[in-house]
């Protein structure tokens, strides 16, 4: 199969990425580029990857046949699970496999921005199982609304940074953590937490993330004799769990991708976090992508119900896809997440992350044939935002009767 889609040298995906870094990091990036792909490739990292997604993580995460939301969306229904991953989401896949690159390049400090706490908590887990020193960059708005997070982070022996400049969160918390790079390119390892930031971190992202739809193939396989689905459907933040789901499938035109983004109070309120719809060409935090941004070029803050889609960028990978018509971007508001997520909770006995809902909500969106199978990752478990649930519980009433 034709590569029609992949990232190039340089790190572009068509117009979309590169290395945009001040002159003090190009250094590091630059060891990056040159090392990340034959550390990858390596037997020795990736026998100690597999390992650690096996047992620590528990890997592979089930595809599981949803039947009641088969039966009302009149499609064969499959949910990858990766809400039953260790900490609770995607997120350590990435994590573990940075790490290990981390070690392998000789690094002792590890720093990582966080929105939500997330990728925060991730990284300070695998910081603890590594015995890294771990450096964690968070708006104050952030550290304020996600305090228990924050107390897992602490309790994982991570140091959390609240930051104070700008909006107080996620764009504010990337800004800062290139900053502190910037001050030790020599001994710290920054852990991207998506598939952004400077080549050739939106790349890293993607592999670490991609044996999401490396066990979909041999799922579909086992389940209904053929290894690939009609639609593949995820939500996207920066987009990792989505550049997990459909990495294997990209180039594979029988498939239809569709994304769900964050249309926050609706794509044409000043309230969303629909970059892909509502985004315009800029670079933000090292790379050509689409960024929420005023005419002058300042980025325009993100609104969202949940706070892991909450970023003015998106991916470039994703900016790429989308800009080619190989991706459909739909924007889902905070109300139909909301429903959404009520409905999986009481049809399949599932609570999703916020995140996650914003893809369940995509199948009222779309049109299927009953033998259509479709593939849609709940990329987080829900335990963390019940308090968010519950506070907006009259959003969803309009729909349904929970
Ligand atoms: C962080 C997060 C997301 C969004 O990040 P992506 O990089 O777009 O995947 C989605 N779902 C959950 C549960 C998250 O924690």
């Amino acid at each position: 199969m034709t590569k029609k889609y992949s990232v190039d040298e340089k790190g572009f995906f068509g117009q979309f990425g590169g290395a945009y870094v001040p002159e003090i990091l190009y250094k590091c990036v630059h060891d990056l580029q040159a090392q990340y792909l034959p550390i990858i490739q390596s037997k020795e990292f990736q026998d100690e990857y597999y390992a650690l997604l096996r047992d620590y993580v528990g890997r592979p995460s089930p595809l599981y046949y949803a039947k009641r939301m088969s039966e009302k969306y009149n499609c064969q229904l499959y949910l990858k699970r990766e809400d039953l991953n260790h900490t609770g989401a995607h997120k350590i896949n990435n994590t573990v496999g940075q790490i290990l690159m981390a070690k392998k390049m000789g690094k002792t400090r590890i720093i990582a921005e966080t929105g939500a706490g997330q990728h925060g908590v991730a990284t300070a887990t695998v910081c603890a199982l590594m015995n890294m020193q771990c450096e964690i960059f968070m708006g104050k708005t952030d550290v304020e609304r996600q305090h228990t997070n924050v107390e897992r982070m602490k309790m994982l022996g991570a140091t959390v940074h609240p930051v104070t400049t700008g909006n107080m969160t996620l764009s504010d918390a990337c800004s800062e953590a290139i900053r502190d790079w910037c001050c030790h390119p020599e001994d710290t390892f920054y852990i991207v937490g998506s598939t952004m930031g400077p080549h050739p971190y939106p790349d890293i992202v993607a592999k670490m993330q991609s044996v999401i739809s490396r066990e979909l193939k041999e799922q579909l396989q086992e389940k209904i004799g053929r290894d690939y689905p009609d639609y593949l459907i995820a939500c996207v933040g920066g987009g990792s769990n989505a550049a997990g789901t459909i990495y294997h499938y990209i180039d594979d035109e029988r498939v239809k991708i569709v994304l769900a983004e964050a249309g926050g109070q609706g794509i044409d309120t000043d309230h969303t976090a629909a970059t892909i719809q509502v985004g315009t060409e800029g670079i933000v935090h090292g790379s050509r992508t689409l960024v929420m941004q005023t005419e002058d070029g300042q980025i325009q803050e993100a609104f969202t119900i949940s706070a892991g889609l909450d970023y003015p960028g998106i991916g470039p990978m994703h900016a790429d896809l989308a800009s080619k018509g190989r991706e459909q971007v739909l924007a889902v508001n905070d109300d139909e997440a909301i429903y959404a997520g009520y409905e999986l909770t009481r049809m399949e006995g599932i609570i999703p992350a916020i995140e996650s809902a914003h893809a369940i909500a995509a199948l009222k969106k779309l049109k299927f044939k009953p033998e259509d199978v479709v593939v849609l990752t709940v990329s987080g478990r829900g335990d963390k935002d019940v308090e968010t649930y519950l506070n907006n519980k009259p959003l969803a009433k309009e729909y349904g009767n929970f």
